[in-house]
Parts: structure tokens; sequence; C-alpha cells
């Protein structure tokens, strides 16, 4: 939700690892049938295969410019590789990495109440930011949709993953100095405004 937001503030090329998973996915490609089964049970897809892909995008030339990645690295061996990645391709290291604060209680509710368009892929959500027509997409018209891994079930599972997996990265992320926290309780807009606040000096 914030990623969509900050990219558009900085005019920045957003990278969404989730994004290009989804849009495989639907494609039916080999990469998407791989994906789809960690996904749906919302387990993160192996280091090896996500790592690949990233490799693959940030060696495009619109990645030339810097980038936002949106969802990657979720594992301290994913780190290790994009740090690799970013000296192959030439690119400086992380400027920041940006830290979203916010409760377990309070992503499930967030999670379970998002609804994505499937056309221009904008999201929504029931209670905070509903659509004028309920299932439809007031940018375009597109259809909503409850990804299968917002269940709230599946939430909780994702939950425990990103303690487990996910959650070593702040201390990684930190012990290099780029690591910035934000409090991410509260409506979206203040979160956004907290966000570009933080960011705004690496810009
Ligand atoms: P997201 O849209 O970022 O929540 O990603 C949706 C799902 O895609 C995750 O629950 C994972 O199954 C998969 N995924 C996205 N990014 C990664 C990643 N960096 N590593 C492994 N799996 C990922």
């Amino acid at each position: 939700t914030q990623a969509q937001f900050i990219a558009a503030q900085f005019a920045i090329l957003k990278i969404s690892t989730g994004d290009i998973f989804r849009a495989n996915v639907s494609e039916g490609t080999e990469l998407g049938v791989t994906a789809k089964k960690y996904m749906d049970a919302g387990d993160l897809v192996p280091d090896e295969v996500t790592s690949a892909m990233v490799r693959e995008r940030l060696r495009e030339d619109d990645a030339n410019d810097g980038f936002l990645l949106d969802g990657y690295p979720r594992t301290v061996p994913q780190a290790e590789t994009l740090d690799e990645i970013i000296t192959d391709v030439g690119s400086d290291q992380l400027d920041v990495v940006l830290e979203l604060v916010v409760d377990d209680e309070e992503v499930i509710r967030r999670l379970s109440g998002r609804r994505t368009c499937r056309n221009c892929g904008h999201i929504w959500h029931v209670d905070f930011d509903p659509p004028k027509q309920e299932g439809v997409c007031d940018d375009c018209g597109g259809q909503l949709f409850q990804r299968d891994d917002d269940k709230s079930e599946t939430v909780r599972h994702r939950l425990e993953v990103y303690a487990e997996q996910t959650a070593p990265l702040i201390a990684f992320y930190a012990e290099k100095g780029v690591l910035v926290g934000i409090d991410a309780t509260g409506p979206v807009d203040d979160v956004t405004e907290r966000a570009i606040a933080a960011l705004r000096p690496f810009a």
C-alpha cells in the first residue's frame, strides 16, 4: 500500500516481488506455477527462485536510475544475494531500508480487509479506503478481489513466517546503518506522510 505512494512521490521505479509473482501466476508461466503453491499457503517462495527473478529485473535498463524494492528481501540469504546483485549490476548500495512498525492484530485487520483491482492493481480497503461502489475500482472500473493469501488464517501463518525469516533483517540492516523505522499505525495517509518525511533526506 505504501510502496505505491512512496514511488509516486519520489518518481522512482517500484519493483514488487509479490506483483511479479502474481503476474506470472495469471499468465500461467512456469515461474507462476512454482510460486503459486507457496503463495497460496502463505509461505515464502524459495530464495533461489525469488533472487533469480530480482536479478533479472534489476538488469533491465529502467532500473539504472534507482528503484524501490517492495517485498524483497524477505530473508537474510536474499539480503546477502541482493548485495551481490547490486554490485554486479553496477548500482550503488542501498540508501535506506524502511521498517513499517505495526502490531500483529492491526496487520490482520488490514490484510483481511484489503481488496486489489484485477485490472490496474490499485489496493483498496473495505473499512479504511473503500471504493465508491463495492467490488469495483474507482480508478479504472476493474473488478476487485481478495488475494487468497489475505484470508485471515493465511495471514496468521504469514506473520509466523515473518517473525522467523524476515524479522532478522531488522538487525541485519541496522548493523549496516541503513535502517529507518516509522510508526505505521493509523490512517494510510498519515503513514504515507511519515514515510515520505523519513525518506526525504535520501531522495
Ligand atoms: P506480497 O505481495 O509482497 O505480500 O507477496 C505475496 C507472496 O509472494 C508472499 O507471501 C510470498 O509467497 C511471495 N513473495 C513475495 N516476495 C517474496 C520474497 N522476497 N521472497 C519469497 N517469497 C516472496
